[in-house]
């Protein structure tokens, strides 16, 4: 299992496979491709039925800058590694092509393309971590320490600063998300309101507070971090910040949190995916849920097996959903699903520690099931924007437009 760096990166949104990963694309393929007159991209399958919603040409476009960029949308059309990939042509004066490249946007913001990091984990899996943690007296954040060595926690520390960066934005800003669907910021009204309420009720709407903050911050193409992904960056910064006010939490305390949510993603990612286009959004949502289940569960105090038990809960409640953003815009049912999912966390947490740890379904086990339900899930609902909450969307507008039961 590679290093937990390159699960938390960060990056502008609003999507780590629409923006991150195809803007880091053509910035490698330009620098390979000096003599460039012009670029042409052709993006297919996911990468095409969400990419205006997910910015991915504004995205290609800024990192060609001053590259002038064509791009062709064939949503129908899926190459054979993976469903979001895209074709690169560098074309010369006269339009002729002196140079192609296929690439494939994998999750997270990773490339196919990318140099191969080495495995540094001796485990793969959670139950082996978990025995040998167990056995050694030892907790995750400790293994993952012992593991990645000290510079770890400076480059957390970093990713803990571009959390609270965006949530500090988010949380400050207001008006209407671009777009065109009449979204508009609510995280700063809601932290508002949350001054009027008891403390209980207050510490959940500032929850969903800083998971709206971060969320709106990333539909707006601001800085996030991917945790995993910049779809579902909102969930562990807002579990995080929640701790950081309610209990007082230190930086250091936040930063093993970090590393133990980190080896659960890490986990997922491997064993499993975490690119929406070919799990859904379980492998997005799903696995933020887990990994701030975890987080939570050890800043309770929990044991390492109840903490397991936490992130299989925030796992395993999630199987089955959907990736259906409207217009293909990382917003309805994004941002509020961001915090959801913040609060089911701390939901698992809570419920892992009342109880004695011992469960029947494993971690891995509820990672084997979110890939295998993830490849039944039928394509409509992975990535496309074609069905589910999107579809139904399509039809209520064009019914206004033009009459019940007319879709056009
Ligand atoms: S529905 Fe989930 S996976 Fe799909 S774009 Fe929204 S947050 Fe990402």
């Amino acid at each position: 299992m590679k290093t937990i760096r390159e699960l938390y990166r960060i990056g502008t949104g609003p999507s780590s496979s629409h923006t991150m990963a195809p803007r880091r694309a053509t910035e490698r393929f330009l620098a390979e491709h000096p003599g460039t007159a012009a670029l042409r991209v052709t993006l297919y399958g996911g990468l095409a039925a969400t990419g205006k919603g997910h910015l991915t040409d504004v995205a290609i476009r800024d990192a060609a800058d001053p590259v002038p960029v064509e791009i062709a949308w064939e949503a129908s059309e899926e190459l054979p590694e993976h469903p979001n990939g895209m074709r690169l042509e560098a074309l010369d004066d006269a339009g002729a092509v002196i140079g192609s490249h296929t690439e494939y946007s994998i999750g997270g913001g990773a490339l196919l393309g990318d140099e191969p990091s080495p495995d540094i984990y001796p485990h793969s899996t959670m139950t082996p971590i978990l025995r040998h943690c167990q056995e050694a007296g030892e907790s995750f954040w400790e293994y993952v320490g012992q593991v990645e060595g000290d510079s770890i926690w400076e480059f957390l520390g970093g990713i803990w600063e571009a959390m609270n960066r965006a949530v500090e934005r988010g949380l400050h800003a207001d008006g209407a998300i671009p777009g065109g669907l009449g979204v508009y910021r609510r995280a700063h009204a809601l932290y508002s309101k949350s001054r009027m309420l008891e403390s209980g009720f207050r510490a959940d709407a500032r929850l969903a507070a800083y998971a709206y903050a971060v969320a709106e911050e990333n539909a707006c193409a601001g800085e996030v971090v991917t945790a995993p992904t910049c779809g579902a960056s909102g969930v562990l910064p807002a579990v995080l910040c929640y701790f950081r006010d309610e209990f007082e939490n230190d930086r250091e305390d936040i930063l093993r949190a970090l590393a133990t949510a980190g080896l659960f993603g890490n986990v997922a990612k491997s064993n499993a995916s975490i690119s929406a286009a070919l799990v859904g959004c379980q492998g997005e949502v799903g696995v933020a849920c887990a990994m701030a289940a975890a987080a939570a569960a050890q800043l309770f105090g929990g044991s390492p097996q109840q903490i397991e038990y936490a992130a299989e809960m925030g796992l395993e409640h999630h199987f089955g959903l959907t990736c259906d953003p409207v217009r293909g815009l990382v917003q309805i049912p994004c941002i509020e699903r961001n915090a959801h999912a913040a609060a089911r966390a701390i939901s698992c947490a809570r419920f892992a520690l009342l109880s004695d740890g011992l469960h029947r379904i494993t971690f891995d086990d509820a990672v084997s099931v979110l890939l295998e339900t993830g490849q039944a899930l039928p394509r409509l609902y992975r990535e496309t924007a074609g069905g589910g909450l999107a579809g139904v969307y399509e039809k209520r507008i064009a019914e206004r437009d033009n009459g019940p039961g007319r879709s056009s």
